[in-house]
């Protein structure tokens, strides 16, 4: 409840700080509850190549369906997970479960999103081997996507574990590019596979020709690099076609399918054949 001041009255800021804190502590222990009663789903949404336009990866979204006080989206539940240092049983649930669903797909590659805290864990590679390990997935069909927080936030042990990762053949994109920093320095010192581009700069390319030039310049960097390039957030086919003339290797958004179920993902590559 709110907070008293030395004078005896109650600061609206205070009150505000509290119940937001309340509200994490109470979302906190529903996450683990959740954990415990299985209340989390991965679902998956199509990566596409832009040349043969067949889907040749998916990236791994939690979800959180069973809420019983109701849904709510993964950007919220991860952040209070890291800060309660619930992610890295959060995380590792995710893994295991992408890896168990897409194990059968052997032309399908697949992406697993981690948060920065999960790298503070020092055994964060090997468990990451683990959970390959106990799916039987090959660790050359995996990528991790981190963001531009982790680099920054202890770029000595980000330098090793992307080291250690790739020695044990894991692919890494580096996932939001465009909304931070997104120095050409970090793309030199880091060794990443692949780019991938934020919504909120992919996603203007029909609209802003200011973003378009920015898209073909990262591609000419990334190429430069030796790194591939994906373009998130593809709406439309004008954007569509304009991303693939810019040259992004593969493009990923509502525009080709919305996130979903393990189960329809199998039914969508019956019926498109792919
Ligand atoms: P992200 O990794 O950048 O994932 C892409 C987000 O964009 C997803 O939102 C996806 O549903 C959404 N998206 C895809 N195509 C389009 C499009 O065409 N238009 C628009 N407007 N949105 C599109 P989602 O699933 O809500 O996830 C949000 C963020 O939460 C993710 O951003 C990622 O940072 C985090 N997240 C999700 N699942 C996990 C997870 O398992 N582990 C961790 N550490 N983070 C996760
Ligand atoms: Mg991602
Ligand atoms: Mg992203
Ligand atoms: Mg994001």
């Amino acid at each position: 409840h709110s907070k008293i001041t030395g004078k005896g009255r109650v600061t609206h800021y205070d009150t505000e700080l509290n119940s937001v804190r309340e509200r994490q502590v109470a979302i906190e222990g529903q996450i683990r509850s959740g954990l415990e009663r299985e209340e989390f789903d991965v679902w998956y949404q199509p990566i596409i190549d832009a040349r043969s336009q067949k889907m040749v990866s998916v990236e791994a979204l939690v979800r959180w369906p069973r809420r019983p006080e109701g849904p709510l989206p993964p950007d919220v539940f991860i952040t209070i997970a890291e800060t309660s240092g619930l992610i890295y049983a959060l995380g590792q649930f995710v893994l295991r479960r992408a890896c168990q669903d897409l194990e059968p797909y052997v032309d399908l590659k697949l992406s697993v999103n981690i948060s920065p805290a999960q790298f503070r864990d020092p055994d964060f590679e090997a468990k990451v081997a683990g959970a390959l390990e106990f799916s039987r997935f090959p660790a050359t069909r995996l990528q991790l996507e981190v963001t531009e927080t982790y680099v920054l936030e202890n770029p000595e042990r980000a330098r090793s574990a992307i080291s250690n990762l790739k020695a044990q053949g894991i692919a890494v994109a580096l996932d939001d590019f465009g909304t931070g920093y997104s120095s050409i320095g970090y793309l030199r010192r880091f060794n990443f596979d692949t780019i991938k581009i934020d919504k909120s700069l992919a996603g203007l390319v029909d609209r802003d020709e200011q973003a378009a030039a920015l898209v073909s310049g990262t591609v000419r960097i990334a190429s430069a690099l030796g790194m591939s390039v994906v373009a998130e957030g593809v709406e439309n086919e004008k954007q569509m076609k304009l991303l693939r003339l810019a040259g992004c290797d593969q493009l990923q958004g509502f525009w080709y399918s919305q996130p979903m179920p393990i189960e329809a993902i199998r039914a969508l590559r019956q019926q498109r054949q792919c």
